[in-house]
């Protein structure tokens, strides 16, 4: 282990996912820095490894029994080098320092592949909004700006959405920023439509993770036409990969939930996935009533027991876990190899362990960190923010051919710079490098601040 990892684990013990995350690019993009001997004496990885700001805070609000509530705030601005802070609110109960910690890392070599002016950031609570009511959650929404509105700003902080903060969380949170500040600002992005919300910002993380696997498919003359593709996770980003998988002709056959998964073999056609949009972003109910639904469907409970997870060892071409970190692990790598699955594009934020990492390289399949397979999202964040400060709305076509051209100089970046270090076909070691090498130069460009 290096010694600036040993530094960074003694630090903070208990962060155990942000530990994982800061080892994954320490260990590959070691052949930069003995190439680059700058970085090592500017202590680059030290500084990149500790946050610029840390914002940690109550949040108060009521329930609708008229009981007093009390859960942790936090907004984490990594880095600063190329941008204002850029990154999602997370409301989930497992929310803490060390997940927003790990995820703002990640964002910040994320945002610098996307090629747009953004930094790294990540904010969030340990809020469930599930089972709330919507008014339950505008005044846990409200209390939660109360406090944020003054650390963030057009210039300084762009929060976005993320797990359990969609487009009605963030309808709240602006509303209240707004009541606020007295002030119109362009603070959030996955905004509506009608007041400043881009076209093709919820599909895009989704689209994007596809559009990314088409590229790694090209690369061995492929297509998604035909694929079979595991889905994982039922929100946001699951949902739109279902939509761009039938565009280019293939069939997704799973989708999950905390409770469990379903698998259509017939696949999911798009009536079918209308019906999972209605159920699970209007209804906000659980996936096991696709089973009751569509017969043809198998439902499989989760089973805390299991040392792995039954979907990843359906037989497939493609697997995009769209649902949380650490969802595949070895075993669960193992079982996707074995069954045919020779394509993974991450939609979800570090989904696989270590161990299932190195399975995916070692056995040379076309595997794409999430940092490089699901930049879409907050790439057309970027433009949305674009689009904000021109005060102008781009059609869907413009926004989307965006995307496109994005998700494919993110691809090459990644290739060229994994083959630059002697590493070909490694998009670890590729979105790593190329992500750390834009950031770490603008950091020395700006000195020691
Ligand atoms: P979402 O709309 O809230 O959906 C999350 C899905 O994952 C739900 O089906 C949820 O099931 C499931 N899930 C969450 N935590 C889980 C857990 N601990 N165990 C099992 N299932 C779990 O969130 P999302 O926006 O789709 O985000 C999904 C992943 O994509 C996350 O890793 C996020 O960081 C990443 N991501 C999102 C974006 C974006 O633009 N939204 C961009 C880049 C990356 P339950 O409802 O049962 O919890």
């Amino acid at each position: 282990m290096s010694e600036e990892l040993n530094k960074i684990i003694a630090k903070d013990p208990d962060q155990k996912e942000f530990h994982q995350a800061v080892q994954e690019v320490i260990e590959t993009v070691q052949p930069v820095l003995d190439r680059n001997p700058e970085y090592r004496h500017a202590k680059i990885i030290e500084r990149l490894a500790e946050p610029e700001r840390v914002v940690m805070f109550r949040v108060p609000w009521m329930d609708d029994t008229g009981t007093v509530q009390v859960n942790r705030g936090y907004r984490i601005g990594m880095s600063s080098a190329i941008g204002p802070y850029k990154g999602g609110l997370r409301f989930h109960p497992s929310v803490n320092l060390s997940i927003l910690k790990f995820l703002a890392f990640e964002q910040v070599f994320k945002n610098a592949l996307t090629t747009l002016p953004m930094g790294g950031g990540k904010g969030g609570s340990d809020f469930d909004p599930k089972g709330k009511s919507d008014n339950e959650v505008m005044r846990f929404c409200q209390s939660f700006m109360s406090e944020l509105y003054r650390h963030i700003g057009p210039n300084t902080d762009v929060p976005a959405g993320d797990i359990g903060v969609g487009g009605r969380e963030i309808g709240y949170l602006f509303g209240q920023y707004k009541r606020l500040t007295n002030a119109f600002d362009p603070v959030l992005t996955g905004k509506g439509l009608d007041w400043g919300g881009s076209l093709i910002r919820p599909e895009a993380t989704g689209y994007g993770a596809v559009y990314f696997a088409a590229e790694m498919l090209a690369t061995r003359n492929g297509s998604m036409a035909d694929k079979t593709c595991l889905v994982s996770g039922s929100g946001n980003v699951a949902q739109y990969t279902v939509e761009k998988i039938l565009d280019l002709g293939g069939k997704a056959v799973t989708l999950s939930d905390s409770t469990g998964f379903i698998y259509d073999p017939t696949g999911i056609d798009r009536s079918k996935l209308a019906w999972v949009m209605e159920l699970k972003n209007i209804r906000r109910g659980r996936i096991e009533e696709y089973a009751e639904k569509y017969p043809e469907a198998v439902y499989t409970k989760t089973d805390a027991t299991l040392d792995y997870n039954p979907l990843w060892g359906i037989q497939a071409d493609c697997a995009f876990p769209s649902a949380t970190q650490n969802e595949i692990n070895g075993k669960d790598a193992a079982n996707l190899i074995e069954n045919g699955v020779f394509v993974v594009s991450e939609g979800a934020n570090m989904p696989s362990t270590p161990d299932a990492v190195d399975l995916f390289v070692d056995h040379k399949i076309l595997y794409a960190p999430g940092k490089a397979a699901n930049a879409g999202g907050v790439a057309v964040s970027g433009l949305e923010m674009s689009q904000n400060a021109v005060r102008r709305a781009w059609t869907r076509e413009k926004v989307d051919r965006r995307l496109q051209g994005i998700m494919k100089s993110i691809h090459t970046s990644c290739v060229d710079a994994c083959a630059e270090y002697g590493e070909k076909g490694n998009y670890v070691a590729g979105a790593n490098i190329a992500g750390f090498t834009k950031v770490v130069n603008a950091m020395l460009d700006q000195g020691l601040v």
